[in-house]
């Protein structure tokens, strides 16, 4: 956790920031990026290119179980005439400062760490890579998507009364907390659970709230009353069957300007505290997930 370095991660963000939808030169400058950072933390670095877009996939091999692999990965494209750094320059920027600090550290199992394309156009990037993925064992994907938007004014956060009643537990903690925008949210099925309850382990740890919401395997892909859970690239491996979990702020529902409804995405709107604490946690979970 200490070699997060909560200022490398910034600087991705305001290079990322920018309006960057498939095919501009700022996705392309962004898609380099990974590939360049990925290659520098000492990732072996390939572009999957699937017909309409392009992943870049870093793979760094295990020492001790090579064919079992554990995934960090966030979407790095973003709709056209708004800038996107909470989505999801944050993401990938987070992506890339884990693969960075992990990069040092001698793990057993295979560490994949992937910028996805095409996510604001149906999960294509993502889907496109888990339904290619065959003859490893993926233990656990993590899935980054709006990690960087906080708020500690009360009410500020919302959460909808069907979730409220769905995780009664969760919904205490956030009444406990006077509706402040402030903690770590965590999406899981029930084989990423465990991930996902050591990644709030490790985020309590530091002191920041953080509220695990499971699935079960009949909700996760059950649109009409969870889909607000599963609108990002976890789902394409839920549809598979393949455990994942979703680490965000919350999005839409803390984030006004998510896709630039209210006000601009733009990177002086990040709250660098929050985002270290994901980071940190994120890193330890990771790492144990990785049999470190
Ligand atoms: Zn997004």
């Amino acid at each position: 956790m200490d070699c997060i370095d909560p200022a490398r991660w910034a600087e991705d963000v305001a290079f990322m920031a920018a309006s960057r939808p498939p095919g501009s030169i700022h996705w392309q400058k962004v898609q380099d990026r990974c590939a360049a950072e990925l290659e520098g933390a000492g990732f072996v670095v390939e572009r999957q290119d699937y017909g309409s877009g392009v992943n870049v996939i870093g793979t760094r091999e295990g020492t001790a179980a090579p064919s079992e692999v554990v995934l960090l990965a966030a979407h790095y494209d973003h709709i056209s005439g708004c800038p996107g750094a909470d989505d999801n320059a944050s993401g990938v920027a987070g992506a890339l400062e884990v693969a960075r600090a992990l990069g040092q550290a001698t793990l057993p199992r295979t560490l994949i760490v992937a910028c996805w394309d095409e996510e604001e156009l149906g999960l294509r990037g993502s889907r496109a890579f888990a339904q290619a993925f065959t003859g490893a064992k993926l233990a656990v994907a993590f899935n980054f998507d709006m990690i960087g938007y906080a708020s500690a004014a009360e009410q500020s956060q919302i959460f909808p009364v069907p979730l409220a009643e769905r995780f009664p537990g969760l919904a205490d903690e956030l009444a406990a907390n006077k509706g402040r925008a402030d903690f770590i949210a965590v999406v899981a099925d029930p084989s990423a659970e465990p991930f996902a309850l050591e990644l709030e382990a490790q985020a309590e740890s530091l002191g920041r709230l953080t509220g695990v919401m499971t699935l079960t395997d009949a909700e996760k892909l059950d649109e009409d009353a969870f889909g607000v859970l599963s609108l990002s690239d976890h789902r394409s491996f839920w549809e598979l069957g393949l455990p994942a979990l979703h680490v965000f702020d919350t999005g839409v529902f803390r984030n006004p300007a998510y896709h630039c409804t209210v006000g601009l995405d733009t990177a002086d709107k990040l709250d660098h505290a929050f985002a270290t604490d994901v980071l940190k946690a994120t890193t330890a979970a990771v790492a144990a997930a990785a049999g470190l």
